[in-house]
């Protein structure tokens, strides 16, 4: 094992949807964590019950001067609504670009300081979260690692652009990195802006979800917790300044996950339930990962949308 109990781990964007999940896993294993995130409107409140093994620190990675130290730095932290990008993309290029950027120098400088004074230093693992729009859309078959980018609108592009980062940092200067790219997440305390947790507040409130388009396109759809495992995968098991692909075996059109999110209600997908006013069109038709590397390493999604959806559903509704 790489990473055991003790591990200091750096965490931003620990407030959001999947880092959240990460803190309450890695707490539950020993690990210290230091959470860096600047809290916008995606954050969450985290009850951890006063951990002593936790700490805050509210900083925008693009800024922060320094960085605690650590083992490990795992980077969350991102602008990750498509729609926001295609509005105005000045805080995807800095969160998403320059704050992966800053992290990168500070430990640059960090690990130059070390040499100048011959002093031995290793330099934490940087492990950067990304996506699997970097690669655009792919109508047949799956982009395995070393797949040529095409992003096609401002938050991949950035997400790949950071991507480029990670890599050159570690050719240059020699800070080890690893990176997972995964398919579209889902589960419990997921931002109402995002598909699922969109349909299903919606259904609660005895409102119609919203089908943008023909809402034809299709995701891959995996639960946050099976990511989760998939990361703790890489971490332990995977080879340094390598790259992950991170999906379950579950592809749906926007309108299956609709109907599937509406069956839990008891209702039928049709003119009645859903909304389809908005002409929103353009999306990739088919993002999709090849994971063979992955399951080299013994993982495998386990969960189910079909027995996860109910239980998101209940989790939804007690928060009302
Ligand atoms: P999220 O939007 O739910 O949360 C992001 C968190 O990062 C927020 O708490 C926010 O305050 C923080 N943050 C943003 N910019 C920051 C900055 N400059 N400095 C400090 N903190 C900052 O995001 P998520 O859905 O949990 O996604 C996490 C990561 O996973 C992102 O990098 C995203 O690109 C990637 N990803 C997400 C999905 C998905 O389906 N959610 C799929 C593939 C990849």
């Amino acid at each position: 094992m790489r990473f055991g109990p003790n591990t200091r781990c750096v965490v931003t964007g620990g407030l959001g949807f999947i880092g959240s999940h990460f803190i309450e896993k890695t707490l539950s294993l020993g690990w210290h964590i230091i959470n860096i995130d600047k809290v916008t409107y995606a954050s969450r409140d985290i009850d951890l019950g006063g951990n002593p093994r936790y700490r805050h620190i509210k900083e925008d990675i693009a800024e922060i001067a320094d960085l605690p130290f650590c083992h490990l730095i795992v980077n969350f932290a991102a602008e990750s609504h498509v729609d926001n990008s295609i509005d105005g993309s000045m805080p995807f290029v800095k969160s998403n670009f320059l704050g992966v950027h800053n992290l990168l120098e500070i430990l640059r400088r960090r690990m130059q300081e070390n040499a100048s004074k011959s002093w031995s230093y290793t330099p934490p693992l940087f492990l950067q979260i990304s996506t699997d729009e970097v690669f655009g859309d792919i109508l047949e078959g799956f982009f395995k690692e070393d797949a040529r980018f095409n992003p096609s609108n401002p938050y991949s592009a950035t997400k790949a652009a950071a991507e480029a980062l990670v890599v050159a940092w570690a050719r240059t200067h020699g800070i080890p990195y690893m990176l997972t790219r995964t398919t579209n997440n889902y589960g419990p305390h997921q931002h109402p802006e995002k598909l699922v947790p969109m349909a299903i507040s919606k259904c609660i409130k005895g409102e119609k979800p919203i089908v943008h388009g023909s809402g034809e396109y299709v995701r891959n759809w995996i639960h946050v917790e099976d990511n989760i495992d998939a990361i703790m995968t890489v971490l332990q098991k995977g080879e340094v300044n390598e790259s992950y692909h991170i999906a379950s075996q579950e592809e749906y059109t926007v309108v299956e996950i609709i109907a599937k999110v509406l069956a839990v209600f008891g209702k039928p997908y049709d003119d009645s339930t859903v909304d389809s006013s908005s002409d929103r069109s353009g999306a990739d038709l088919r993002y999709a990962l090849d994971t063979a590397k992955i399951e080299a390493l013994g993982w495998r999604a386990k969960r189910s949308m079909d027995k996860e959806l109910p239980k998101m559903a209940r989790i939804a509704r007690k928060a009302k």
